[in-house]
């Protein structure tokens, strides 16, 4: 089984995906990894859906990544006396550190550190944006608000801060729980939300300890002013345009995109585009004209993966969400475009041998017009440094690590398959052109380039290319 396409699908699971078989419809739509939301999963539930994802696998015969996505520090207000307050524009609104339920005068903020962090002028966003006030006064444990943004207000709303740096670490005692779960289930991915620095991700970093990737959701212009540091310590990216979009203006939404993943693909750092991608496919079967193109133009960037939420989680038509979301990505990297746009926002090589060797070997390809890069890795890296290049062709990778094939699921272009390390540079060259036969990403009297660091097993030491052909069904 190979996908028409270099992009990769994540689709989001929940109940309207409850069970093996549904998972499976998924896979065969074209989804690519499968998300576990921790906002809205026990440790049980998660156990239980990386379970099915790995039967999938073992039915399918792909190596397919699980990705757990962890809450992080969502902040919600306190209670109200009454159902519902409504707040007037121009009117003053106190947040404190009481826990009495609250009225249309104030409410109580159950995070102290959030109290500690706000200063005078800093905007708080309530109930998704939709509600906004500026803080005019503060004393120990209390502010007061002036209401810029008025309207009905109701119980636990989510609290967004996009001026605050919080003094409060981007994993909740929740998170950590989850985490461990995460990790004990071997998950291949883990991201994490709210981030606003990058020591956010050096403390989850000290935990995985590399048994999982770490994704930093983007999701605070916070994160987006750290963005350079950000890349370096985390593994992946996510654009989480869905809390981006509150704590920044939307209309900065897609240049902020543009930039993320410009900077991860400069970086060679996978990439994910999230959030309302197909929304309006949670109650119909046909996305608008304006969702097609938003998919199209995260493709067009060349991010790694682009994301399903609700739409394959809760939503009426989650296969068909995957089916459209699969058509859009074959169809944009069909067109005659496609190659163009991608190539136009390629930049240099860093300057390491294993750069050197991957910009190499894309180059010769796309000259000689070789049918597949196809590149031997233990630890993942010479696949992820060819993975950056965009080459024209597919990239195969054979690593004897399915944690690693699992992981490279979610990379740009790359299509792993889990085989033993090679015994000599004969028998790597070999097996990679009868891998490449075999799956499909070449015919007998082909050629193909050859990516790999010698000796075998020693990660990070890409030293190798070689051409060869490829020989047919009778080398099998
Ligand atoms: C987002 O905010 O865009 C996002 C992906 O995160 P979540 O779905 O957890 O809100």
């Amino acid at each position: 089984m190979r996908r028409q396409r270099r992009v990769k699908i994540i689709a989001t699971l929940g109940p309207a995906s409850p069970d093996e078989a549904a998972i499976e419809r998924l896979f065969e739509a074209g989804a690519d990894v499968f998300r576990i939301n921790m906002s809205h999963s026990t440790p049980d539930q998660m156990r239980e859906m990386v379970h099915m994802i790995r039967a999938v696998e073992r039915t399918q015969g792909r190596p397919i990544a699980a990705l757990v996505d962890l809450q992080g520090p969502k902040l919600r207000i306190g209670t109200f006396e009454q159902d519902m307050v409504r707040l007037e524009k121009g009117g003053t609104f106190v947040l404190d550190s009481d826990p009495a339920p609250g009225n249309g005068e104030r409410v109580h903020v159950p995070h102290p550190e959030v109290l500690a962090s706000l200063e005078r002028g800093h905007r708080l966003l309530l109930d998704d944006g939709r509600i906004r006030l500026a803080i005019v006064d503060t004393s120990p444990g209390r502010v007061m608000t002036e209401v810029e943004v008025g309207g009905k207000l109701t119980a636990r709303k989510g609290l967004n801060l996009p001026d605050t740096v919080i003094a409060m670490p981007a994993l909740t005692p929740k998170d950590y729980k989850d985490l461990e779960a995460a990790l004990d289930a071997d998950i291949d991915w883990v991201a994490l939300s709210f981030i606003q620095r990058p020591e956010d991700i050096a403390a989850a970093k000290k935990i995985t300890r590399g048994r999982a990737g770490v994704m930093a959701k983007i999701e605070k212009p916070q994160a987006v002013g750290w963005l350079t540091d950000i890349i370096e310590a985390a593994d992946a990216l996510m654009v989480a345009r869905g809390d981006l979009g509150v704590e920044m203006p939307l209309e900065r939404v897609p240049g902020v995109q543009k930039q993320i993943t410009r900077a991860a693909r400069r970086a060679g750092k996978p990439v994910v585009v999230a959030t309302q991608m197909l929304e309006s496919m949670i109650a119909s079967p046909m996305p608008t004209r304006a969702e097609v193109s938003d998919v199209a133009t995260a493709i067009f960037e060349g991010v790694d993966a682009v994301m399903l939420s609700a739409e394959s989680a809760s939503g009426q038509f989650p296969v068909e969400a995957v089916g459209t979301m699969n058509r859009i990505a074959e169809a944009v990297e069909r067109d005659p475009t496609y190659r163009s746009v991608i190539h136009a926002q390629r930049t240099d090589p860093e300057r390491t041998g294993a750069d050197a060797i991957a910009a190499a070997a894309r180059q010769i390809a796309e000259t000689l017009d070789l049918s597949a890069v196809v590149s031997w890795t233990s630890s993942g890296s010479t696949a992820y440094r060819v993975a950056r290049e965009r080459p024209d062709m597919s990239i195969v990778v054979i690593s004897p690590k399915e944690e690693i094939a699992r992981r490279l699921a979610l990379v740009w272009g790359v299509h792993c398959i889990v085989g033993e390390d090679a015994q000599d540079q004969d028998d790597m060259v070999d097996r990679a052109c009868r891998t490449a036969f075999a799956e499909g990403f070449a015919r007998a009297g082909d050629r193909i380039i050859i990516v790999a660091g010698l000796p075998l097993g020693m990660p990070g030491a890409t030293n190798m290319v070689q051409i060869a052909y490829v020989g047919g069904e009778s080398a099998l």
